[in-house]
C-alpha cells in the first residue's frame, strides 16, 4: 500500500506541470521534479549522486548571469540569507531568456522548504498587453485619454511644489473632408502620419496622446513661459501643414491648436482640458491654421453659447418658434408670387433671437434636422390655408442634406398638409453643391421630381456660383442683398446683378433680388430685367395672419406702383 502511495506521488510530480523542490533543513536540494529542473533550466547533472546544495545552485545561477550583472559572491550570500531566515516567501524571477517565473516557497516542519516554480511568462505578457490596450490608443499606439489623464495628473503634481506646463489641445482642420472623399483607410493613415510627425517633433520629457477621431492633445513642461508653449504650436502647425502623399495622393490637412498653461489657467486636469479646449475652439473660429491662448473671457463666451444652445434644444418643444412669410414680388404682373416663410424665435428671456444668430448654432449642433422638418410641416401647412394658391419658399440649410431624410421629410409634410407640390419653393445655398455634391445633386433632382421648385439663395456669395448654375437646373436665382445694397454706389455690384438677370433671362430662370429698400434700387432692377423682388420696400417678413391680410388686400405695390 506504502509503495503504491510513493508510486502514485512520484507520477503525480514528475507529470505535474509546474515546478517542484524540496528542501532540508541544510538547505540541500533533496527533491526537484522534472518541470522545476525545466523551468530553472537546470542541467539534470546537478541532482546526480549527493543532492544539490542550494548555495551551489545560486552559485550556477549567478555565474551564468542569471541574476543580472554583479558579483557572483555577493549574489549568492545575499539570497541564502534569506533562505536562512525561512520564512515564506513570493517572488516573480525575470530569466535572461524572458520568461518571467513565479516563485513561491513555504517553510515544512522539520526546518526544510518546499518550493514552487511556475512559468507565469504568457499570463504577465498578456496582463501587459491589456495594459497597453487599456492606454493606448490603437490606430496611432499613442497614449489615449486615459494615460494622458494621469500623466497631467502626475505633471501637475510635479509642477505643485514650483514651474509650469502647457497643456496643447490640437485637431486637424477638414479632416473629415478626407474621409468623406477619400474613404476611411486613407484616413486613418494619415492619422498615422500625423502621430508620426508629432512624436517626431516633441522631447521625451512631453507627452503626447490621441483623444480619439482627429483629436491630439500634448503636454508640455515649459521653462519659458508662454514663449515654449508658442514655439511648440508654430512648429507642430507647421509639421503638421505639410503635404502627405497617402496611395500617390498628395493631401493637405492643417492644425488648429488650442493651450492652456498650467497653474495660471488652472491646476486640475479636468479644467486644464476644457480651457485649452476653449482656446481651440477659438483658433477654429478665427480661421484655423492657428494657434491660441486660453483668456478667461473666452470661457465666459463659450458659457453664454452653451447656454443658448441649451435654450435652442428647448425652444422647439415649448413651441417657441414661429414663422414670419415674406412676400415675393413679381415685377412682371406686379403681383405676389409667393412668400418666404422665415424662422423666428421667440426665447422667453431675449426676445425675438435672429436666424443669423442660432441657425448656425442649431446646424452644428443638428438641431437644425427637427427643427428644418418643422419649418416645412409648418409652412405648408400654413400656405394650404392662404386665400391665393401661390407659393411658399422654405430655407433648406446644408446640413439637411446631410441627414438623408430630407426627401422624406418634404413628402411627409406635403402629404400631410395635401398642399400640392408645386407651390413649395425650397432655397438652397451653394454651399450644399460644394460638399458631397453627387449625393446632394441626387437629392435635389429626388425633390424635383417630387414637383418641388428649386431656388439658389444668397446667389454671388458662394465660390464658383457659375459652375454650380450648371450643375443643376435651377428654378429660379435669389441675387443676394449684399449686392443689392450698393446696387447705387457700386459698379462691380451693378454688374453682377446685371449678369445674372442676363443668364436668368437666357436660361428661362426666374430672377429675384433680394432685399430691396429704396425706389431707387428698384428702379435699377427693373431696367436690368430682374423678374421678382424682395425687401423692405414691399414688406418685411410678418407673422402669418398679418400676410394674410396682405394677401386679401393684395396691396403690397401700393406704395412703389
Ligand atoms: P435669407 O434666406 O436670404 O432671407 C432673407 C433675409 O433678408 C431675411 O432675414 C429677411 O428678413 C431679410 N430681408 C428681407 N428684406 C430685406 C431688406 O429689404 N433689407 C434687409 N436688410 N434685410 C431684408 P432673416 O429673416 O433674419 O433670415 C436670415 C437668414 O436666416 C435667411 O436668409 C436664411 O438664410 C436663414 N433662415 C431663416 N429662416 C430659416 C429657416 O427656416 N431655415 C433655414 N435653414 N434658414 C433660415
Ligand atoms: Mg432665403
Ligand atoms: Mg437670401
Amino acid at each position: 500500500m506504502r509503495s503504491d502511495q510513493n508510486y502514485l506521488l512520484q507520477a503525480i510530480l514528475d507529470n505535474f506541470p509546474g515546478g517542484i523542490s524540496v528542501m532540508d533543513c541544510d538547505l540541500r536540494i533533496i527533491f526537484a521534479n522534472p518541470a522545476a529542473r525545466r523551468v530553472l533550466d537546470l542541467p539534470d547533472s546537478m541532482f546526480v549522486g549527493d543532492p544539490p546544495f542550494l548555495e551551489e545552485i545560486f552559485r550556477f545561477n549567478a555565474r551564468r548571469g542569471e541574476y543580472g550583472p554583479g558579483d557572483v559572491e555577493q549574489q549568492v550570500s545575499a539570497r541564502i540569507e534569506l533562505a536562512k531566515a525561512r520564512k515564506p516567501h513570493v517572488f516573480e524571477r525575470q530569466r535572461p531568456d524572458g520568461i518571467t517565473i513565479e516563485v513561491r516557497g513555504a517553510p515544512v516542519e522539520g526546518g526544510g522548504f518546499v518550493t514552487t516554480y511556475i512559468d507565469v511568462t504568457e499570463r504577465r505578457r498578456n496582463e501587459a498587453r491589456i495594459e497597453h490596450m487599456a492606454h493606448h490608443d490603437a490606430l496611432t499606439e499613442l497614449p489615449n485619454r486615459v494615460l494622458f489623464h494621469k500623466r497631467l495628473g502626475e505633471e501637475l503634481a510635479r509642477i505643485a511644489r514650483g514651474g509650469n506646463l502647457a497643456v496643447l489641445c490640437l485637431d486637424l482642420d477638414h479632416f473629415k473632408n478626407v474621409n468623406d472623399t477619400l474613404g476611411h483607410p486613407v484616413g486613418d493613415v494619415l492619422l498615422k502620419m500625423v502621430a508620426e510627425r508629432l512624436s517626431n517633433c516633441l522631447r521625451d520629457t512631453d507627452v503626447v496622446a490621441r483623444f480619439g477621431g482627429d483629436e491630439f492633445a500634448v503636454i508640455m513642461p515649459i521653462i519659458d513661459g508662454d514663449r515654449d508653449a508658442e514655439g511648440l504650436a508654430r512648429k507642430l502647425i507647421d509639421v503638421l501643414g505639410s503635404p502627405y502623399e497617402i496611395q500617390g495622393q498628395e493631401i493637405i490637412v492643417g492644425a488648429s491648436i488650442g493651450i492652456a498653461i498650467a497653474p495660471r489657467d488652472g491646476d486640475a486636469t479636468e479644467g486644464l482640458l476644457r480651457n485649452s479646449d476653449i482656446a481651440l475652439y477659438r483658433a477654429k473660429v478665427d480661421g484655423r491654421g492657428r494657434f491660441s491662448f486660453f483668456e478667461p473671457e473666452m470661457d465666459r463666451r463659450i458659457q453664454a453659447r452653451r447656454t443658448l444652445e441649451l435654450e435652442l434644444r428647448k425652444a422647439l418643444s415649448n413651441g417657441e418658434f414661429e414663422l414670419y412669410y415674406q412676400p415675393v414680388v413679381n415685377l412682371r404682373s406686379g403681383d405676389v408670387s409667393g412668400f418666404e416663410a422665415l424662422l423666428r424665435w421667440h426665447n422667453p428671456e431675449r426676445g425675438m433671437v435672429s436666424p443669423a444668430e442660432f441657425i448656425p448654432l442649431a446646424e452644428e449642433t443638428g438641431l437644425i434636422i427637427p427643427l428644418g422638418e418643422w419649418v416645412l410641416r409648418k409652412a405648408c401647412a400654413e400656405a394650404i390655408t392662404w386665400p391665393l394658391p401661390i407659393k411658399v419658399a422654405v430655407n433648406l440649410s446644408p446640413v439637411q442634406f446631410k441627414s438623408r431624410n430630407l426627401v422624406q421629410a418634404v413628402l411627409t409634410a406635403l402629404a400631410y398638409s395635401r398642399l400640392p407640390p408645386g407651390r413649395l419653393e425650397l432655397e438652397i445655398t451653394e454651399t450644399v453643391l460644394l460638399g458631397d455634391t453627387d449625393a446632394n445633386l441626387a437629392t435635389l433632382h429626388q425633390l424635383r421630381e417630387l414637383g418641388v421648385h428649386i431656388s439658389m439663395d444668397d446667389f454671388g456669395t458662394g465660390y464658383s456660383s457659375l459652375s454650380y448654375l450648371r450643375s443643376f437646373p435651377f428654378d429660379k436665382i435669389k441675387i443676394d442683398q449684399s449686392f443689392v445694397r450698393e446696387l447705387t454706389e457700386r459698379p462691380d455690384c451693378m454688374a453682377i446683378v446685371r449678369a445674372v438677370a442676363g443668364l436668368g433671362t437666357s436660361l428661362g430662370i426666374t430672377t429675384t433680388a433680394e432685399g430691396v429698400e429704396t425706389q431707387e434700387q428698384f428702379d435699377r432692377l427693373c431696367a436690368e430685367g430682374c423678374t421678382e423682388m424682395q425687401g423692405y420696400l414691399f414688406s418685411p417678413p410678418r407673422p402669418a395672419s398679418e400676410a394674410v391680410m396682405l394677401m386679401l388686400r393684395n396691396s403690397v405695390m401700393v406704395d412703389v406702383a
